[in-house]
Order: C-alpha cells, then structure tokens, then sequence
C-alpha cells in the first residue's frame, strides 16, 4: 500500500513537473509582423503596398501602447531563453528591400524609434526598384538588420537542392560584401519552401527561417518555420492591433 502511495505521489509531481514546463515554454510569444512596399500612392489592387499614412498610424500605435521592437538577435536571444522577454516584444520585417523603404518606411521608424528586419535581395541592390548599397549601409547604422531573402528571389520549391544551396550561400557571400556582416536569419520568398529549402538553411547554418503562414510565433515552433502575419494592402489600424494578438 505504501509502495503504490509512492508510486502515485511520484507520478503527479512528474504530471505538475511537466505541466508547468509546458506553460512556462508557452509563454513566450512574439507577434513578427511583415510588410512589402510602403508607398504614399499604393496601387488599390497590389495587395503588397501599403499606403504610408497607415503604416504610420500602426508605429504610433506600438509606441504609445508600450511596444519593444525587437533586433533579429534579440528575437533569437529571447526564443533560446538566453535574454529576458519585454512586456510586450515584437519583430518588424520588411521583405524584398524594394526603393521606398529608404524615403518611406525609414523615417517613421526614426521617429517612432523602432527597430526592423529587412529581407535583402542580394542581386537587386542597387537596381532601378531596389535600396542602393549606400542606403543599406546607412539604414543598418540606426537600427535596421540586414538579413537575406536569396540572390534573385526564386520560388525555392521549383529549384534543386544545390539550386536552392547556391542561391541563399551566393547571397550570404553578396551581403557580406556590402554590409560586413554574415547573414544568419532567411526568409522564404513567396513563402515557398520544400524539405530540400529546410535541409539548406539548416546545413548552412541559419539561425532560423520564416515563412509567412500567419500566427504568432512562439519558442515551440521549429525554428526553421517560424511565422509571420503580413499587413495588406486595405488592412486598417484595427486589423493591425487583432493581427498583433492572434497572428490572423
Ligand atoms: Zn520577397
């Protein structure tokens, strides 16, 4: 009798021990929001620009409301549990390092002081549509990471292994040569991925991967899918503050 009294005291504080790992691990929730282009005139059907007045309402909002912007390192440092979780963190990305983000987007982070994650195509810098090299070295100096979103922007899952090898290594190598630094965090383009893009980003040694499934992204999902909820062209303030919590 006493043998089975063990027995079960043992297996509920096994059941507590488990439990309360489980929660405290779910804590850790960091909305990671995306944007394309920022534009003072988006064309009303490209679902991936976004007027500027908008954009601007939503910085004001994460400012007055208490928002920690988050560096890419320090969104890594606090999903590994290596750095302390904000009240309220949140990561900002941009995708495709496209020509207004310098006169657009930038400035209202400036104001706002927010910091953000820009996803750079390597072989467009400097072309017509594209931030220049000269941007992409000043944006880095007040707060703006530069991470790498593959050299010409392939839908990854129509291209081989090596393809998918050559494109990502030949933009870290590009990157590099702009900024100084190594990129370590990928984005998907298209938010198009095979198990061939995962083994790639994985055995080059990236930090983590994200698509853009939406959800809010937690220290559970596998660090090479994590998500991101994209703000769209009509979205208004309130579709921002709802996507801020549920990730939809
Ligand atoms: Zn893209």
């Amino acid at each position: 009798m006493k043998k089975l009294l063990v027995a079960s005291l043992l297996l509920v504080s096994l059941f507590i021990a488990g439990f309360s790992t489980h929660a405290a691990a779910a804590d850790i929730e960091i909305p990671v929001v995306n944007y394309h282009v920022i534009s003072y005139d988006p064309e009303p059907n490209n679902l991936y620009q976004y007027s500027v007045e908008e954009f601007e309402k939503q910085m004001a909002y994460l400012k007055e409301n208490g928002y920690s912007s988050l560096s890419i390192n320090q969104y890594f440092e606090i999903l590994d549990g290596t750095a302390a979780m904000p009240a309220k963190p949140i990561l900002i990305t941009f995708d495709d390092s496209t020509d207004d983000f310098y006169p657009n987007a930038f400035p209202i982070l400036e104001k706002y002081d927010l910091k953000a994650t820009q996803f750079t195509i390597a072989d467009w810098v400097n072309d017509s549509q594209s931030m220049t090299a000269e941007e992409i070295t000043t944006v880095m100096e007040k707060g703006i990471d530069i991470q790498n979103h593959t050299s010409t922007h392939p839908s990854l899952d129509q291209l081989s292994y090596d393809e998918q090898y050559n494109e990502i290594n030949d933009a870290t190598a590009t990157l590099k040569s702009i900024t100084g630094e190594t990129t370590e965090v990928f984005a998907y383009p298209y938010g198009a991925y095979n198990d061939d893009t995962l083994a790639v980003v994985e055995n080059l040694g990236f930090k983590g991967a994200f698509t853009i499934e939406g959800g809010v992204s937690t220290d559970e999902d596998s660090r090479y899918e994590l998500p991101r909820f994209m703000i769209l062209n009509g979205d208004t303030l309130d579709d921002f503050i709802r996507k801020l919590s549920t990730g939809h």
